[in-house]
């Protein structure tokens, strides 16, 4: 049998090697558009690709993707984070877990895990044609005829798998399968603010981000940069809120809670007290739940708090402003910008035109499709490799005669 996979990336190539492995009698050939296979594995992390994360339970696994989610729940119970580990270690490629349960290979290199699968290709005879792309997909007398840049061909089976190319896009739609929206997802807030203007680099370890007029709202390290706010609580709201910030043109505001969860009466108290008992102490050289210093001089004199005042002699008007600064502060977003250039899009192929179980397409039997290019993305953390894995192990799982 002969099966051809579009696409050497993360879900092509994956398929593709555990299709030959497991069916030794089979042709497999991918087609790769570009003269290099896996580029964007060769980028991820840094350089040091997070290839899985430690956080093994579907049903926990589902809730770091917002196109998807339950409807994944048993594609994770056929391959899981925990298949994926044991998949690399099996074949020497050992990795270790952060403290925020990203994985890594131990190498902390990505060429580790593109070594690992060049080789199980060349083992299990994997065919790798670069510089071609597919231009036309149809199917007939019994067969896939495929017209591509460079000949064209015939194969009994068909995975594709191109990511986020909206030439694909355009063409899977011609073939009549439904394509949702596409929107980018992972991406950070454009702001332009005195509070937070030449503070980048400071961090917040734990903060509350909403934004104003939506039930969009995230939590977790906020970190400042040159041109905003970044961080994971902004990528999880960027990535949940794909659609309705991408409405909006990317024009909104947030608020933020940069001590965490406290609650502004609870804020009020504590600083009441805390008046209480260090009046003398001024206010500008004292942090209150160690909010960085530099953010906090600049809080500080936002608020109109001189630097000589103490704690004893905040008015009731300073005292008010600060707590709606720290606990609410206003911004305005007035657009994007990629972090680390790590970006996903949302949207593709609507996961109602494959079966789940198999990820071959309901229209066209003989058709499977994996990764990006379909209607799934995920938060960062290892997540959207994964499900790029469990697509291409499902799909070798089930491509039979
Ligand atoms: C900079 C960066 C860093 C990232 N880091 C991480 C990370 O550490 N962990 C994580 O989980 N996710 C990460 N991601 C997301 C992750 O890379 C993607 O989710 C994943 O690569 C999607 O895999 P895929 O196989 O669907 O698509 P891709 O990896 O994009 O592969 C698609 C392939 O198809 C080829 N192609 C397209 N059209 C055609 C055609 N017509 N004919 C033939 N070939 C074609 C393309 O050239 C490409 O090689 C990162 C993304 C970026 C941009």
């Amino acid at each position: 049998m002969k099966v051809i996979v579009i696409g050497g990336g993360a879900a092509g190539f994956f398929a593709a090697i555990n299709i030959a492995e497991k069916h030794p009698d089979y042709e497999v050939t991918i087609l790769e558009k570009s003269s290099k296979i896996l580029q964007k594995v060769r980028v991820s992390g840094g350089g040091r690709c997070n290839v899985t994360n430690a956080r093994a339970k579907p049903s926990e696994l589902v809730h770091f993707y917002p196109r998807g989610q339950k409807k994944l729940h048993s594609l994770f119970k056929r391959f899981t984070t925990a298949d994926m580990v044991e998949w690399l270690e099996k074949r020497r490629v050992k990795t270790k877990a952060e403290e925020d349960l990203r994985l890594f290979p131990i190498t902390d290199s990505s060429q580790t895990v593109i070594d690992c699968f060049e080789k199980e290709a060349k083992k299990h005879g994997v065919n790798v044609i670069n510089n071609c792309a597919l231009k036309s997909l149809k199917f007939t007398a019994g067969k896939w005829n495929l017209e591509t840049t460079q000949s064209t061909m015939d194969a009994n089976k068909v995975v594709v798998a191109t990511g986020s190319s909206s030439a694909m896009w355009n063409l899977l739609k011609e073939t009549g399968l439904e394509i949702t929206d596409i929107v980018p997802s992972l991406f950070t807030f454009n702001i332009k603010d005195e509070r937070i203007k030449d503070l980048q680099g400071i961090s917040f370890t734990e903060a509350q981000v909403k934004i104003a007029g939506s039930k969009l709202d995230e939590s977790g390290p906020l970190l400042i940069t040159h041109w905003g706010l970044s961080g994971p609580a902004i990528l999880k709201l960027s990535s949940w809120g794909a659609y309705e910030l991408g409405a909006n043109n990317y024009h909104f505001d947030i608020l933020v809670n940069f001590t965490g969860t406290l609650k502004p009466d609870e804020f009020s108290m504590h600083l009441s007290q805390y008046k209480e008992a260090n009046p003398k102490r001024k206010v500008v050289n004292y942090p209150l739940f160690d909010l960085p210093k530099r953010f906090w001089e600049r809080i500080t004199a936002y608020c109109e708090i001189g630097p000589g005042t103490p704690f004893g002699e905040l008015s009731k008007k300073q005292a008010n402003k600060l707590v709606e600064e720290l606990c609410q502060g206003k911004y305005e977003v007035t657009g994007k910008s990629t972090f680390k250039d790590e970006f996903v899009t949302a949207g593709g192929v609507d996961l109602n035109e494959i079966n789940l179980d198999t990820f071959e397409c309901k229209r066209f039997p003989g058709l499977y499709l994996a990764g990006e290019v379909l209607n799934i993305d995920a938060l960062t953390g290892g997540f959207n490799f994964q499900a790029c894995w469990s697509g291409g192990w499902v799909i070798s799982e089930n491509i039979n005669e």
